[in-house]
């Protein structure tokens, strides 16, 4: 199985064109990290690590997005690790504790906006009552237990999302700029247990990182006289991290924004619940209870126009004390990943 220490001799082999196309977005560079190990501590080293030598030069692969700025450091321990299957909190059981919170009776013990409510067969909104920004939904599913979801349930809940977006777009016209959100669990952000999305509408412009994805695609078809998207997918699909299913397109990020960062680009929304259930599903296989979901919705006004960009990240173990987000990410700007993006997509491409 190809792994991502060795994208380099990937990159080399590729032919002269798409070598070429590879090299318009990424850029990739091997580094050593070099240190000694002293004999006290050896034996702990060898069973943390497998051996000492493997410690003492470390191999890091350092991946750019030339066009986008986004980074990601991969190193080869972390990398090594085999996936951790291994929750150590006893999620199903702290879920079922919290049965019966507000979210399970959304009619009496939500708030609800001033529109009132749109409903779905396995979801209903309600309007957050400490706001982000002044329109903020929340799609409250009928299931209390996030994890315990299906194809049809998050049909439904995009649908509502849908529903609910396009009714604040009625409303209020100068809303146009959509974003969906699906924190999973507390180590994603999510304050309450209960399975819900987030909606919100952004007026006069999107949201920052949807806006700078919009500047850094212009550049990219004036410089290249062609579509950031489909060329981002083409990089990792000669890579071997990318395949397309019916109208979506799936990789495993080049520079993930943190672990296991799958991103499908869709044609439409509502083309796209298959394949995210899919991805979610073969993230449970391989441990993850706590995620993000985020998805990149066009102005409601098609002045501009993008596929439907949905972003899937891990946010780490319930049970670790850390959160996965330190200086390097909050202020570098470079994510320090520790898992590998091919075993990432073989695991994707067993539920497909
Ligand atoms: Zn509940």
């Amino acid at each position: 199985m190809k792994n991502i220490l060795s994208l380099l001799d990937y990159v080399h082999s590729l032919s002269k064109t798409d070598k070429e196309l590879f090299s318009r977005i990424y850029s990739v560079s091997g580094d050593l990290g070099l240190l000694k190990v002293p004999k006290d501590i050896q034996p702990w080293v060898s069973s943390k690590f497998g051996s000492v030598e493997v410690v003492e030069s470390q191999k890091i692969i350092r991946v750019d997005n030339r066009i986008t700025f986004e980074s990601s450091l991969f190193n080869q321990l972390r990398a090594k690790r085999p996936i951790d299957t291994n929750n150590k909190t006893d999620v199903e059981s702290l879920i079922k504790k919290t049965e019966n919170d507000p979210f399970c009776k959304p009619l009496t013990n939500t708030p609800r906006d001033s529109f009132g409510r749109v409903k779905g067969k396995q979801s209903i909104s309600a309007s957050n009552i400490a706001k982000y920004d002044s329109h903020h939904g929340l799609i409250i599913f009928k299931e209390h237990n996030p994890l315990k979801f299906s194809l049809s349930s998050i049909k439904d809940y995009l649908e509502t999302a849908q529903k609910w977006i396009n009714k604040v777009y009625k409303l209020n016209p100068e809303r146009k700029f959509p974003f969906i959100m699906w924190n999973c669990l507390w180590k994603s952000g999510a304050s309450i247990i209960h399975g819900h999305m987030q909606t919100v509408m952004a007026k006069e412009k999107h949201y920052g990182n949807i806006e700078k994805l919009k500047m850094f695609s212009d550049v990219y078809t004036d410089l290249f006289k062609a579509d950031y998207f489909n060329d981002l997918f083409k990089c990792h699909e000669i890579i071997g991290l990318g395949f397309k299913k019916g109208k979506n397109k799936v990789l495993a990020h080049l520079t993930p924004i943190k672990d296991k960062e799958t991103i499908i680009i869709a044609k439409e929304l509502n083309d796209s619940s298959k394949t995210i259930y899919k991805v979610l599903k073969a993230y449970m296989k391989m441990g993850v209870r706590s995620f993000n979901v985020g998805i990149y919705l066009n102005p409601l006004d098609n002045s501009w126009k993008f596929p439907v960009i949905i972003r899937i990240v891990d946010r780490g173990n319930l049970s670790d004390n850390t959160t996965d987000f330190g200086g390097m990410e909050v202020f570098a700007g470079t994510s320090i990943i520790s898992s590998d993006p091919f075993k990432i997509i073989n695991n994707i491409k067993k539920e497909f």
